[in-house]
């Protein structure tokens, strides 16, 4: 079986930060990317909020930057998900793509987050047929088209400027009446001609034949006033948050309510002793690729003197 010191799981910010750390610290650390390489950034526009880059970036082109960095110091960055683990005994047992299995002395645990749903039946009915939880990447095909974006943080916020960019006419459908995102986002929203704010409604259901072409709402909900509104759409967007990807360390893991990986702060340990825990599977307050980068960091730094300490 391969034997490695350290295994990272996950390739976002938080996983290639920490293979860059541990590269320097002669660690020879293993990287598996999972079914995502490159994480959420990759499916966002421009990031202007990372130090360093005065100008602005694409979020593709940072956390390609990131990757390079830990390949320059020869990090093995490798394709492939982890399917199972044995957390229970040391060195740690764990399976990739359900086939290949190696035994780490320690393990980074950066599997970040994914996009949620509401629920409905038609979410998965409409599934890629006009369906999406990511903008930057669907948005093109709505060129001139009409969309909805659900959701009243700054995701949703940022998905409905951009789309606006691109469709005839673009929806936000928010639950509250009020938005919860940033000021300075709900600005430029208010500000954008063709984006129609429909506050204190939720989605009953999708209609259309081969893909989408109508949302049903409801407006106040059980409240005097409520009533039914039809919108119609060609394609209908969730931005309503994310959910940690922990549920593969299952058992061994300790997670607050929401699946969150507690760790043992200011550290990055977990309840396991050697499995430390970084980026947004363990973040549900700040998530920003800064935070996630600066915990990988702390997450090789915590197991460089985990693995000193034996
Ligand atoms: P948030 O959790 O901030 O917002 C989720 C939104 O979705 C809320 O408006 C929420 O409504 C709504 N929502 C949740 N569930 C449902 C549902 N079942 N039906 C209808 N609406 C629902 O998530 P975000 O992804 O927007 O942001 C996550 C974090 O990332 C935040 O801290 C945000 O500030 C940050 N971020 C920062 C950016 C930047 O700085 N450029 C860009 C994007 C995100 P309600 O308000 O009623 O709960």
């Amino acid at each position: 079986m391969e034997q490695v010191k350290c295994l990272i799981i996950g390739g976002g910010p938080a996983g290639y930060t920490a293979a860059i750390y541990a590269s320097r610290a002669n660690l020879s650390p293993v990287l598996y990317e999972g079914s995502q390489p490159g994480g959420q950034l990759t499916q966002t526009t421009e990031v202007e909020n990372f130090p360093g880059y005065p100008e602005g970036t694409q979020g593709f082109d940072l956390v390609e930057d990131i990757k390079k960095q830990a390949l320059r110091f020869d990090a093995d960055i490798r394709n492939g998900a982890v399917t199972k683990v044995d957390f229970s005994r040391r060195p740690f047992v764990v399976e990739i793509d359900g086939s290949h299995t190696i035994e780490a002395q320690a393990v980074i645990i950066a599997t970040g987050a994914s996009a949620k749903y509401l629920g409905l039946d038609d979410e998965k009915k409409y599934a890629g047929r006009g369906v999406s939880a990511c903008a930057t990447c669907d948005g093109f095909f709505y060129r001139k088209k009409r969309v909805a974006v659900v959701g009243g943080g700054d995701t949703a916020c940022e998905e409905a400027v951009y789309l606006a960019g691109l469709a005839e006419k673009v929806f936000l459908i928010v639950r509250k009446p009020f938005l919860r995102a940033s000021k300075v986002m709900q600005d430029r929203v208010f500000a954008t001609p063709n984006i129609e704010v429909l506050f204190e409604h939720q989605t009953l259901g999708l209609g259309g034949t081969d893909g989408v072409e109508s949302a049903s709402l409801v407006y106040r909900k059980g409240e005097a006033d409520e009533r039914r509104v039809e919108i119609k759409i060609d394609g209908f967007f969730l931005a309503i948050g994310h959910h940690p990807n922990t549920e593969v360390f299952g058992k061994y893991i300790e997670t607050d309510e929401a699946g969150y990986i507690k760790t043992q702060m200011p550290s990055t340990r977990t309840n396991v002793e050697g499995v430390f825990a970084a980026g947004d599977v363990a973040d549900p307050n700040y998530r920003q690729a800064i935070t996630a980068a600066a915990s990988g960091c702390k997450a090789a730094i915590d197991l460089e003197r985990f693995l000193g300490s034996l």
